[in-house]
């Protein structure tokens, strides 16, 4: 089926800006940089994996667009370097997505019930990550009074689940923390929004995959495995019947990262086939 989404990204300019996208080196990350390359944007790489954040380059292909640098979004350091590394060369940053995110910790598809390590580094990294990054950029965003942020939350926020409640709870905390970051912002001209997706099939999933075909889950998924146990769960949840892709992902971020959501902020929004209606 012939997609009609470029025609929106031709309304989408986002020419001249410059963005920042965590996480990165994989999956959601991934596409996002590539929509926000496509819509005109120049993009700075960054990922815990400096390798990750190289090969998206490669992948993605935008040869000067692009820039790759390692970054940990637990450590200040690193973040403070790489920001004010990046201010030196760029002089500004019009745009932050904050989507590094992970699951759990070592270990976590093998364990039922999430222990005491999966809530601490998921907060860590979900949460604390997130609420860091922002805040070295919103001093920025404060010098220049302009600047979008937009957080890559998670349905996971919309309703608690059984086997990842550690995971559950930092999304949620994400969509709070776009609320009240939305409003301290609000004075500098500064949008800060949260998109939550839904089902998209990245390294995160696989993980989901591994124990939900190991303990079962809220579907009969137990002895179903890998993509086979994700596509499942699509037919069952999804109204319209289909998995979301990095992209669409990317498109949501796209549109809240230029001048046609001006008027928005401290929303999360779903892109997710229509799993949750509010
Ligand atoms: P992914 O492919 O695992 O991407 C997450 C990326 O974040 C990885 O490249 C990972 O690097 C990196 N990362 C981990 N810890 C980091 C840190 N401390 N600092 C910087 N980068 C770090 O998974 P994804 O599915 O694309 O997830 C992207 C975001 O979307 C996450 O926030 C996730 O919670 C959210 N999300 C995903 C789905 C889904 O269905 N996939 C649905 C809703 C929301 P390493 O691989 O080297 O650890």
């Amino acid at each position: 089926m012939e997609k009609d989404f470029e025609v929106g990204l031709n309304m989408i300019n986002l020419s001249g800006k410059e963005a920042i996208v965590t996480g990165a080196g994989s999956g959601i990350g991934r596409g996002i940089c590539s929509v926000l390359a496509l819509a005109g944007a120049n993009v700075l790489v960054t990922d815990i994996s400096g390798k990750g954040a190289e090969d998206t380059l490669k992948h993605c292909g935008y040869g000067d667009k692009f820039r790759a640098r390692q970054m940990d979004v637990t450590n200040e350091n690193s973040i403070d370097e790489i920001i004010s590394e990046h201010i030196k060369d760029r002089k500004k940053i019009d745009i932050l997505v904050n989507n590094a995110g992970i699951i759990g910790s070592e270990g976590w598809s093998n364990r039922e019930i999430p222990n005491s390590q999966d809530w601490t580094e998921v907060y860590e990294v979900n949460v604390r990550g997130v609420v860091k990054v922002s805040e070295r950029v919103s001093k920025e965003f404060q010098n220049q009074k302009r600047g979008k942020i937009i957080n890559i939350a998670s349905i996971a926020a919309r309703q608690g689940s059984p086997d990842s409640p550690h995971y559950s709870t930092s999304k949620a905390a994400v969509v709070s923390w776009t609320q009240s970051h939305a409003l301290q912002m609000a004075a500098y001209n500064v949008n800060v929004n949260a998109v939550c997706p839904g089902l998209i099939w990245t390294p995160i999933w696989e993980s989901i995959a591994r124990k939900r075909s190991q303990f079962g889950g809220s579907l009969e998924t137990k002895g179903l495995e890998g993509k086979k146990l994700f596509d499942q769960t699509v037919k069952a949840w999804v109204p319209l019947q289909r998995e979301q892709t990095p992209e669409d992902i990317g498109n949501m971020v796209a549109f809240l990262a230029s001048d046609l959501a001006e008027n928005i902020t401290g929303q999360s929004i779903n892109v997710d086939g229509g799993r949750f209606t509010n």
